[in-house]
């Protein structure tokens, strides 16, 4: 792993532009201002929103939100991820990593919360007049010296550095690398949340039948035990949404173990309720070129398998601000050496977690029919599905975890 805090020298204040307010840009503007730098969040819409259903943060992006100063305290609820097929067979649990537990002083792995709720905590620790609505980028012009960016209001503004964090139709993105060749992953994901009683303690599931995965998260609302729970579906690009959502995702839940159809009845379908079809694009082998550079969707669209977009983009923004630490942004020769030490940080690593994303969607939800049952039995009956996620995903984020530059002071150990 690259050491990005060998630079220990202060940089001199300059200028970054940040496109897009989602997570990874405003860990990008959170990280880059704390570093000292003059900063401005461009957004296209006419104010910051934070929205969103389920999702599932893991330590080393908690660890890196209370790096930044965001409260993680009573952010989300920490359980076991128990993997079981729909009839609720135990196929295998994620194992806590006490060391990586004892490194971060955070007990559990993943913590379920509501992305709106992640989102208001670290808009809680962002200066207001960073942020500048109703700024749609339009595209940027290059020099040796700065880069200037335009904006469709008619508006300008020149900075040192440009980070794209505009999403998964990023703009910046494609007058950076050209056509994006953004494709259908032929999965789609319902995301809600509900109060439920009589839950199984302490315990999240990932479960799945033949075709259709359902799950569920204990999470923190406002304080409050809540449950979060998707369900991820085989789906077409351009089939069209079911008119009653609720009747369609129950009987995708019948005759599925308990709670699950309970949590379907028991959810406010209007407000609690949100679909998003996944996209991928084909990995790119650098994000940074000249003074531009990348976080989150932008430049590596994930499918939801263990590999999430909200905790990559969030750790985007921090490690790009902790490579270019002590560097002159505005010294071409640096800044080429501080991104591509970013590069080497971020792309492989985030690359191989949206290959496997994407395999594990393909292995649940596209699997032809004889070889489901195939599959299904090697999973219920082997420890094939352990080995594969120990493997493919915990091995990688803990052994990140345990080498995040991050001191954690002893007085925060076991806060949340
Ligand atoms: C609405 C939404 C809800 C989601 N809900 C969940 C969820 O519940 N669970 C889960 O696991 N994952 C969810 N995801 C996916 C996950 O949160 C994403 O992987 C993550 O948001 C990626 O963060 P990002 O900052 O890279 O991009 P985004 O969150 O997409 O943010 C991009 C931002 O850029 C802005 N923007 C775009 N184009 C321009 C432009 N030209 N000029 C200026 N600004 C621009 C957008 O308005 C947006 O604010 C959701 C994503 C979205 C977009």
């Amino acid at each position: 792993m690259n050491n990005p805090s060998a630079h220990t020298s202060p940089a001199p204040r300059r200028r970054v532009a940040v496109i897009g307010a989602g997570p990874g840009g405003l860990s990008t503007a959170l990280a880059f201002h704390r570093a000292g730098h003059d900063v401005r969040l461009f957004e296209r819409q006419d104010a910051v929103r934070p929205i969103g259903g389920a999702v599932l943060l893991s330590l080393p992006v908690l660890s890196i939100l209370r790096d930044m100063g965001v409260d993680i305290h009573r952010l989300g609820a920490y359980a076991v991820t128990e993997f079981r097929n729909h009839r609720g067979r135990l196929r295998t649990r994620l194992p806590f990593n006490k060391k990586a537990e004892a490194r971060a002083g955070i007990p559990g792995w993943h913590y379920g919360m509501l992305r709106s709720a992640a989102l208001e905590r670290m808009l809680d620790v962002i200066p207001p007049e960073l942020i500048q609505p109703n700024k749609r980028f339009l595209r940027y012009e290059e020099s040796a010296q700065a880069v200037t960016v335009h904006f469709e209001d008619g508006s300008q503004w020149e900075a040192d550095l440009l980070v794209g964090a505009d999403g998964i139709r990023s703009q910046v993105a494609q007058q950076t690398f050209g056509d994006l060749g953004l494709f259908h992953c032929g999965i789609q994901v319902w995301l809600a949340w509900c109060h439920c009683e009589n839950m199984p303690p302490d315990v999240g599931w990932i479960s799945h039948s033949r075709t259709v995965q359902a799950s569920f998260f204990p999470i923190l609302h406002e304080g409050k035990p809540a449950v979060e729970w998707w369900v991820v579906e085989p789906w077409n690009e351009g089939q069209t949404p079911p008119s009653d959502t609720k009747a369609h995702l129950l009987k995708h839940l019948d005759g599925w173990a308990d709670p699950l159809p309970r949590l379907a009845a028991a959810t406010d379908f209007e407000r609690n309720c949100f679909r998003w079809e996944i996209y991928n694009r084909p990995a790119l082998k650098s994000w940074s070129r000249g003074r531009v550079s990348f976080v989150g969707d932008a430049v590596h669209p994930v499918s939801p398998y263990a590999a999430y977009g909200m905790g990559m983009a969030i750790e985007d923004g921090w490690w790009l601000a902790k490579c270019l630490e002590g560097v002159d942004l505005a010294e071409p020769a640096a800044l080429a050496k501080g991104l591509a030490s970013y590069d080497r940080q971020r792309v492989a690593f985030t690359n191989k977690n949206a290959a496997m994303a994407r395999y594990m969607g393909y292995l649940f939800h596209r699997t032809p029919w004889p070889l489901t049952v195939l599959r299904d039995v090697v999973f219920d009956h082997t420890g094939f599905l352990e080995k594969a996620l120990t493997e493919q995903y915990l091995k990688d984020a803990e052994l990140q975890m345990e080498s995040l530059p991050i001191q954690t002071p002893s007085l925060l150990r076991a806060s949340i």
